[in-house]
């Protein structure tokens, strides 16, 4: 039987962080990977007629030097990195609409724009003496009744595919943007757009392969006898510190870092004590891409993604994924593309055979696309972890999971690793890992692990480096 010290499950962001820190600290690792390609949910494709897509719309904006320095120097050739503000809309059945939604009322028509401003303020004038009991009702206290109505309820609605009164808060910080009525009346009353909030409103793409083309040239940068494709974790034996593979390989190890999704890890350890005291929730992501000639309407020329609240359309984004690079596009002569997403889950079922010809029919009323004839491709992924849930009761859930399994040598990290979407982009995952393996070399405590135990405190900064987990690796 093969044996290492360190196992990695999962060649996405999350185990390549981990495998990274493994290889720079010169000590024994291996990665497992069950597809063909690294990247996991950052992979992309390339469709039968040419067209390059990634598994729903993806940018790279990153809270950590440490993060940053090591894609830069996997991707290390001229031109490597295209800069793009962003130019994220909203669109409202008849306009765009800048986001974020409430910065911007002056664009809907007069008496929607008075009553959206008179909701947020009359919500925000009241006093509660306890937290908001969920997401639902959070939303209401912060942005009062219109402003939900015409943006929040059903694009979250859309988005999340699960009740959002069955959703906790925690997640909020950076992701949602939290009302400054200052902001929204200077917006409304000098009738100007104000684009600018978010972490994200510049970032940086691959300038040809999509989103994959960074995990693939982190993977190469890797010993390649360390990583093993094709190989997919079926069991596992925590008191024997085993893992078994499809073909019947078994692995052992000292400590296995996983970064599937931790149900199936709890499902493949097949142990009482690993059973989640409530279902994890999780919402499907089925990503549409449609490949065209000619040039996208002046409209949205320039623009990055669009977010669509309106009951007309299934999908909840569509990325605008030719305007990120020429390179999405095969040519020859002019091309473009859209892309996009459809969320799903047991509560939010979806007609999977009729939805690409939906999607494009919503995009033929909405104007997005101007002549059906100009279609070239369409294809269409489902990712079956796309959005992990934040469910009422998933912090103290996953605590405890988490802690149960690392009493037995397992370690799960990652965006379903840790079931966490406040720390689950990609700069995110990559860290995860990074810094479980500085706190397996090093020794120390849950805050050797600020991405996954402090969440709010690295988002709300950009990390330096120096403050990474770095003591040298023990003998
Ligand atoms: C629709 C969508 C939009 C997103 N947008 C952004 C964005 O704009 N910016 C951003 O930074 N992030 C974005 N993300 C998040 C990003 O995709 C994740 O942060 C990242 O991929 C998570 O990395 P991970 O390693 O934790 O997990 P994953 O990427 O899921 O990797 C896990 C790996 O484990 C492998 N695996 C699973 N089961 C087994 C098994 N039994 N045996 C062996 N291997 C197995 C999988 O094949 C996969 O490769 C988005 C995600 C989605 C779904």
């Amino acid at each position: 039987m093969l044996k290492t010290r360190h196992l990695i499950l999962g060649a996405g962001p999350a185990g390549l962080g981990a495998a990274l820190r493994l290889q720079e600290a010169g000590v024994d690792w291996l990665i497992c990977e069950r597809e063909a390609e690294p990247g996991g949910l950052s992979a992309s494709f390339v469709d039968e007629r040419g067209f390059t897509w990634d598994y729903g719309g993806h940018v790279l904006f990153s809270h950590y030097e440490t993060f940053d320095k090591r894609i830069n120097a996997a991707r290390p050739h001229a031109g490597a990195w295209l800069d793009h503000r962003r130019e994220s809309w909203i669109w409202q059945g008849d306009r765009f609409i800048p986001y974020p939604f409430q910065y911007n009322l002056h664009r809907l028509p007069p008496e929607g724009a008075a009553a959206c401003l008179r909701g947020v303020e009359e919500a925000l004038r009241v006093r509660h003496d306890t937290p908001p009991a969920n997401f639902r009702e959070l939303l209401l206290r912060s942005f009062g009744l219109p402003i939900c109505e015409h943006f929040m309820f059903p694009y979250n609605d859309k988005v999340w595919a699960w009740p959002l009164n069955e959703m906790d808060c925690d997640w909020i910080g950076e992701r949602v943007a939290m009302p400054d009525i200052a902001r929204i009346r200077a917006g409304f009353e000098q009738r100007r757009d104000d684009k600018s909030w978010g972490p994200n409103n510049a970032f940086r793409f691959p300038d040809r392969g999509g989103t994959g083309a960074i995990w693939k040239a982190l993977a190469d940068g890797l010993p390649p006898e360390r990583l093993r494709f094709r190989a997919e974790a079926v069991a596992v034996d925590a008191s024997a510190r085993t893992v078994r593979f499809r073909g019947g390989d078994v692995i052992g190890y000292d400590a296995c870092i996983s970064t599937i999704p931790l149900d199936q890890l709890a499902a493949l350890a097949d142990d009482p004590a690993l059973t989640p005291r409530i279902p994890l929730r999780a919402s499907a992501t089925r990503v549409i891409g449609i490949g065209l000639a000619g040039t996208p309407p002046p409209d949205i020329r320039t623009k990055c993604w669009m977010y669509f609240p309106c009951a007309n359309s299934p999908h909840y984004r569509v990325t605008v994924f030719s305007n990120y690079s020429p390179s999405h596009v095969p040519g020859p002569g002019p091309q473009w593309s859209l892309m996009a997403e459809v969320s799903e889950s047991p509560v939010k079922r979806v007609d999977a055979d009729g939805l690409v010809q939906t999607c494009v029919n919503a995009l033929v009323e909405d104007g997005l696309i101007p002549d059906p004839a100009q279609i070239v491709s369409t294809t269409m992924r489902r990712v079956p972890y796309g959005y992990p849930t934040p469910f009422l009761g998933r912090k103290a859930c996953v605590a405890e999971l988490l802690a149960a399994l690392e009493a037995r040598s397992l370690y799960s990290r990652g965006r379903f690793g840790a079931w966490t979407y406040e720390a689950g982009n990609m700069d995110h995952a990559f860290m995860q890992g990074y810094e479980c393996v500085g706190r397996l070399l090093n020794g120390g405590g849950p805050e050797c692990e600020p991405t996954l135990n402090t969440p709010h405190v690295v988002n709300s900064r950009y990390n330096p480096e120096s403050e990474a987990f770095h003591a040298p690796a023990k003998p």
